[in-house]
């Protein structure tokens, strides 16, 4: 039995080793999946998690639920060898050891991009994993709770300061999301009232979301501003420190939250612990048909996909242009991969991976959103009913869909939960206030530290 190594099992991986369960027959390969998390997030619900409007359970799909005939293995390749056909696995828990394979994809996706910026490191956070979207919305909720019993002065308004640096899809469906929970919130808030809120979104360049043209692109802009934010264009991050926010504008101010949403970087396993090709960006160079190589020189058994490869895009007039790194991307690669292979497996044809774009959607907020496809722009609640609507379609598997669906339908009756579940971060702090551990003779610090 021929055995088929999957690095990474999130969107391109998860739709890779889903596709091989139902293609391969009985006893032709088993397939292996390698990633230190047990599921596959679905990233474009994350801003909507900040927000309280998606579960974050519902965000993550469980591979060993879905992947019910594949290996799992919960650990991280720290490298691969494929002139020996060999993987170093770090395992959660445990020794690194060795896997061996016979034909290796490699879906690893990218890692958040970041520069030595003073303070950051110590006091921002990304926006590309599930508990990264939970502690953003803990810590808004928690800023609004402290705020609430202060006066008005420099530490209530550093509390209702939030900055998102990047405004990609990312950072604009995030900044868009939490801004529109921030608003909401105020209802049950009389404390305090719009202009007590900051929001500031930075960008670097000209123009915020490049996914879509120039004047989509301004308005989105605009219907922030209208929303009381502050939008700072050709503007960059100098320093974080203690969560001083220095702009390069010259504007500073402090900022209870700071969201880095500044880009991808490769995936540094890819980009330094292989014997693959990779190109100057760090990405894997694979060939039309997802295998590594390139025409005149083809990697045998290996094959990749996904934010981590650079796959030429044969839908682009552009010569030489690759495909965009995106989920609707990811996907299609995943699914064209798993019947790769099997046809590789049987000796059958290998087709070329094409796919031309569906378009842009994203959430500026609940009920506003923003689409374009080619000349054609909708704005506002109808864009908005596009991207739930998308994303409800394609999340993976229908007790997912009926999941997210459910809660949507709760929250149009009863609005968003408004609790900040922070503690779970000091989950005995309860038990050991109450003199539990004491009674025992055990000393809190200790216990504390061990929780
Ligand atoms: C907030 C957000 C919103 C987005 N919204 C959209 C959207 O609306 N539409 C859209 O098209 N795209 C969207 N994207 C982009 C999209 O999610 C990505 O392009 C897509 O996830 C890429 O898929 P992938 O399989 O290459 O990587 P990922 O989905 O990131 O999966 C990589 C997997 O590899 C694992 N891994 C990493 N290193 C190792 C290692 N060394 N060993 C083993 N496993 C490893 C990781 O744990 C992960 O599970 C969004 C992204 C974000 C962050």
């Amino acid at each position: 039995m021929r055995e088929i190594l999957i690095v990474g099992g999130g969107y391109a991986g998860f739709y890779t080793a889903w596709g091989l369960e139902k293609s391969l027959r009985a006893g032709e390969a088993r397939v292996t999946v390698v990633d230190p998390r047990p599921y596959m997030t679905y990233q474009p619900f994350l801003p909507e998690v900040t927000a309280g409007s998606v579960e974050a359970r519902h965000a993550a799909v469980s591979l060993r639920r879905h992947l019910r005939k594949t290996r799992l293995i919960a650990g991280s390749v720290t490298e691969i060898r494929h002139k020996d056909r060999t993987v170093a696995v770090q395992p959660v828990d445990g020794n690194a050891y060795e896997l061996h394979y016979d034909i290796l994809v490699v879906t690893a996706g990218a890692v958040t991009r970041t520069f030595p910026i003073p303070g950051l490191a110590q006091q921002a956070i990304g926006l590309k994993h599930v508990e990264e979207a939970v502690a953003i919305r803990d810590r808004l909720l928690t800023a609004f709770d402290q705020a609430a019993s202060l006066r008005p002065g420099a530490e209530r308004r550093k509390l209702l300061t939030f900055t998102f640096v990047g405004g990609g899809f990312t950072g604009v469906e995030g900044f868009g999301e939490l801004l529109s929970l921030a608003t909401a919130m105020l209802k049950s808030y009389p404390e305090l009232s719009l202009e007590d809120l900051s929001f500031h979104l930075v960008e670097a360049r000209d123009r915020i979301l490049p996914e879509v043209s120039d004047r989509p692109g301004a308005w989105v802009v605009r219907s922030f501003e209208r929303r009381g934010a502050r939008v700072h264009l050709n503007t960059q991050l100098l320093s974080a420190v203690n969560g001083h926010v220095v702009l390069s504008s010259g504007e500073e101010f402090d900022s209870e939250l700071i969201v880095w949403t500044a880009g991808n970087a490769s995936n540094p396993v890819v980009h330094n612990h292989t014997d693959l090709p990779v190109d100057e960006r760090g990405l894997l160079v694979v060939r039309p048909d997802l295998r590594v190589g390139t025409d005149s020189d083809l990697v045998p058994d290996a094959w990749a996909a996904g934010d981590d490869a650079a796959v030429p895009d044969l839908a682009s007039p552009v010569p030489g242009a690759r495909t965009v790194p995106n989920a609707q991307h990811a996907v299609r690669q995943g699914k064209r991969l798993a019947k790769n292979i099997a046809a590789g497996l049987r000796g059958g044809r290998i087709r070329n991976y094409r796919h031309s774009s569906l378009g842009v959607v994203a959430t500026l907020g609940l009920g506003r959103g923003i689409f374009q496809y080619r000349g054609i722009v909708i704005k506002g609640v109808l864009a908005w009913l596009m991207h739930r609507g998308y994303h409800v379609l394609a999340v993976p598997t229908w007790e997912r869909k009926v999941r997210v669906l459910t809660v949507w339908l709760t929250a149009a009756l009863f609005g968003r939960d408004l609790v900040s579940l922070a503690a779970v971060q000091h989950p005995r702090d309860a038990f050991v206030t109450n003199g539990g551990p004491q009674r025992s003779g055990e000393s809190r610090a200790s216990d504390h530290t061990a929780a």
